[in-house]
């Protein structure tokens, strides 16, 4: 007989009071590889069955001084004692053949199985194999059963399982929800998720509808796939916010295990990291990072919706003024009041231009660091409405900060980048802002500017401009015209103005009116206004020797070159190289270069002074000086701005200030100049008032030399008397 060999080599008790049932048993036993031990009554088999603990009892029900039924119930009652669970060692009783009832006795005397009689030999040892087996594989069942029941009780979280439509089949909640249920937090715990009684329910009854669907669509995933996946959800209760992440898993094709995990303490850690990455820590505002992430985001967003928005950059005026004298201090409690104004001028309503308001915590406003603040405008649709946000900003700044009892105005400058029409990432945006910012700021500060694409070519252009006016001396590409000067009284020419021109080699003409601040910026201005003096004064020595009379030449100065230390030095080389008479020479001033340093100004002019050279203030009115001021520098002549002569004979209150001007100017013995006299009537109206001299197209446009000298041989030239 072939013998399927049992996992392990096994003893079976054998109760029989019959000798030769007991030997063919043991006979058949042993075929299939299994050891037996005897009993011949039912007592000896409980006996048996405690002391040498088989692993199968094969039990006759008719014996003597116990039947089998009553030896099986012992048994069981024995081993429930001892292990508690009442499962045990498979007991197989052997009845008579028809004997029905003996059947139902046995397994309601806790027996596993049953043989009958007449007893089918050659198969027992196999019946008995079977039995083995099966209960080996229970045994290992329940170990398993009892190994994960103790896994999920050591673990926090809730589990459930869940068939494939969504129903509860079982539920068992964590330990941090009993332990919080005995602290009387049960309410709370998952009031609005899950609670205890859910057991054949169906998810989209026990979570909020949102939460069922995700986690019913991750379901079908999980199933789907074989693959975990997890949902987080958010449930509130009493205000009180608590987060969960769900673990799904399958367990058959038809079932998921889901495990639930409080995630409420992570989830909080992690919006403190988040607090402390993103917030700037002085003001409590978003920081740069968060300013930048946001800027993406508002990106991303703007190019899918075809929307446009804005970028403001402010930065304070004179903060680090207030900084040096106040200290840090009062710098750092301004910044707090400065960002507490912005955030309430800057709430998201006031941003918003359309009804759509976002969430009153998107990151609108931010500190990039220092005393710079940016504010991102969504949703824009009109350009206007960001220079409105930058005005109300402004005029937030404009109330006084009252810091530890000092009241401190402050002005801020604003930079405006569009998106798209600037450009069309981040870094741009931040940048061009920033660049309208300091543009804002040289414009004279509390300003607000947009940053425009010409704004670019304009610096680009400026850049070029700046390389080109490096060679423009070297390259002979500047020149000069001179203007005639004509005295009044006489109607003869008794001067000129020397005024520079720039013939560029690809942009023609370039008017002085845009490359001298240039030159002045770059300090080429010391270099160039050189060769202006030098080839002035080369060019009045020649007309003087041309045409025997005198004239005399007026030449611009710059305030950059008044306050050059070099200047009288230059002064003074330029008429000794050229033989020119210093009282032919009248250097031309701004009311500005004067004022600048007032001390300074005085030591420079006597130096002048004492060279012989005039000294003439253009285009007077349009500054700041006082008359006073005028007389203590010794100026000789005041030239009258054109603007004031421009609106005459119309303009009745330019009118008066000419009239006043050249009233003053005469009583401080100075001579005056009206510049820009376009028309007969302007010059009737000013001989009328006094004026001594007149300049402007309708007595002579800006000429060249040869044309100069062409109108020199057709006048008198007489120097008039001082
Ligand atoms: P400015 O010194 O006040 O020169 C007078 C300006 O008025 C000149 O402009 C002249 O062409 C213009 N002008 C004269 N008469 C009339 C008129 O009847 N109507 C009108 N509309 N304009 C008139 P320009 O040559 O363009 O020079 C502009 C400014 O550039 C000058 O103003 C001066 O401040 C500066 N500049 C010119 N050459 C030099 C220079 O060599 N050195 C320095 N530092 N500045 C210079
Ligand atoms: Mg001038
Ligand atoms: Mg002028």
């Amino acid at each position: 007989m072939p013998a399927s060999s049992p996992p392990q080599r096994g003893t079976v008790l054998v109760a029989d009071d019959d000798p030769v049932m007991r030997l063919l048993m043991l006979e058949m036993l042993a075929q299939v590889g299994l050891d037996a031990i005897e009993a011949a009554d039912g007592l000896e088999a409980v006996e048996l069955a405690a002391s040498r603990h088989p692993d199968l009892i094969l039990m006759d029900v008719d014996m003597p001084r116990m039947d089998g039924f009553a030896a099986c119930t012992a048994i069981r009652a024995a081993e429930a004692a001892k292990t508690g669970d009442g499962v045990g060692i498979p007991i197989v009783m052997v009845t008579g053949g028809d004997d029905v009832e003996a059947v139902t006795h046995a397994y309601e005397a806790g027996a596993t199985d049953f043989v009958s009689k007449p007893i089918n030999w050659p198969i027992l040892g196999h019946r008995v194999l079977y039995v083995l087996r099966a209960s080996d594989a229970i045994a290992r069942l329940r170990i398993a059963d009892a190994h994960n029941r103790a896994v999920l009780a050591a673990i926090p979280d809730t589990f459930f399982r869940m068939n494939a439509d969504g129903f509860y089949l079982d539920y068992e909640p964590g330990h941090a929800r009993l332990r919080q249920e005995r602290n009387g937090r049960g309410r709370v715990a998952q009031a609005a998720s899950i609670d205890r009684n859910v057991v054949g329910r169906h998810v989209s009854d026990v979570l909020p509808a949102d939460i069922a669907h995700r986690m019913l669509e991750q379901m079908k995933t999980v199933l789907a796939t074989q693959q975990v996946r997890s949902v987080e959800y958010e449930t509130t209760d009493c205000g009180e916010v608590q987060h969960f992440e769900a673990r799904l898993v399958a367990t058959s094709p038809s079932q998921v295990l889901g495990l639930v995990r409080d995630i409420s303490e992570r989830k909080r850690a992690e919006e403190q990291i988040r607090r402390l990455a993103y917030c700037d820590s002085l003001t409590g505002i978003p920081n740069r990072q968060a300013f930048l992430e946001t800027l993406e985001r508002e990106l991303q967003r703007s190019k899918i919706g075809n929307k446009k928005f804005a970028v403001l950059f402010m930065d304070l005026d004179a903060f680090k003024r207030i900084n040096d004298t106040l200290g840090h201090n009062a710098g750092d409690a301004l910044l707090k009041m400065v960002s507490e104004r912005l955030r309430d001028t800057t709430r998201p309503s006031d941003l918003v231009s359309r009804g759509d308001s976002r969430g009153e915590n998107s990151t609108n406003l931010a500190r990039l660091g220092g005393d710079e603040f940016t504010i991102l405008i969504p949703d824009l649709e009109r350009v206007e409405h960001a220079l409105n946000v930058a005005h109300r900003v402004k005029e937030a700044m404009r109330r006084p900060f009252l810091i530890e009892g000092n009241e401190i105005f402050v002005t801020a400058s604003i930079g405006i980048s569009l998106f798209p029409e600037d450009g069309d990432d981040c870094g741009s945006l931040l940048k061009y802002a920033d660049t309208a910012m300091y543009h804002a700021k040289n414009c004279g500060k509390n300003n607000a500017k947009l940053y425009s694409s010409s704004l670019t070519m304009q610096i680009m252009s400026h850049v070029k401009l700046e390389v080109g006016l490096r060679k423009a001396l070297q390259n002979d590409e500047l020149y000069l015209l001179y203007q005639p000067q004509r005295d009044v009284a006489s109607a003869e020419i008794v001067g000129v103005e020397a005024l520079v021109r720039w013939r560029h080699p690809e942009r023609g003409l370039v008017p002085p009116t845009e490359f001298i601040p240039l030159a002045e910026e770059t300090g080429l201005i010391v270099p160039i206004g050189e060769w202006v003096l030098r080839t002035a004064c080369r060019q009045a020595r020649a007309w003087q020797r041309l045409t025997g009379r005198t004239m005399r030449m007026a030449v611009n100065l710059s305030a950059k070159q008044f306050k050059d230390e070099n200047l009288s030095q230059m002064v003074l080389s330029a008429l000794h190289e050229t033989g020119l008479d210093p009282r032919l020479l009248e250097l031309e001033l701004t009311e500005g270069t004067l004022m600048d340093d007032a001390r300074a100004t005085l030591a420079t002019l006597e130096q002048l002074r004492g060279i012989g050279v005039y000294l003439s203030i253009d285009d007077f009115g349009t500054g700041y000086s006082s008359m006073n001021y005028l007389k203590r520098f010794d100026v000789r002549a005041l030239k009258i701005d054109r603007s004031f002569i421009c609106g005459l004979p119309q303009d009745s209150e330019n009118a008066a200030i000419t009239r006043a001007i050249i009233a003053m100017a005469h009583g401080l013995k100075m001579v005056v100049v009206a510049e820009g006299v376009e028309t007969g009537e302007q010059l009737l109206l000013l001989e009328e008032y006094g004026c001594d001299m007149v300049q402007g197209y309708f007595l002579g446009r800006p000429s060249s030399a040869e044309a100069i000298t062409d109108m020199l041989g057709s006048v008198t030239l007489a120097l008039p008397a001082r």
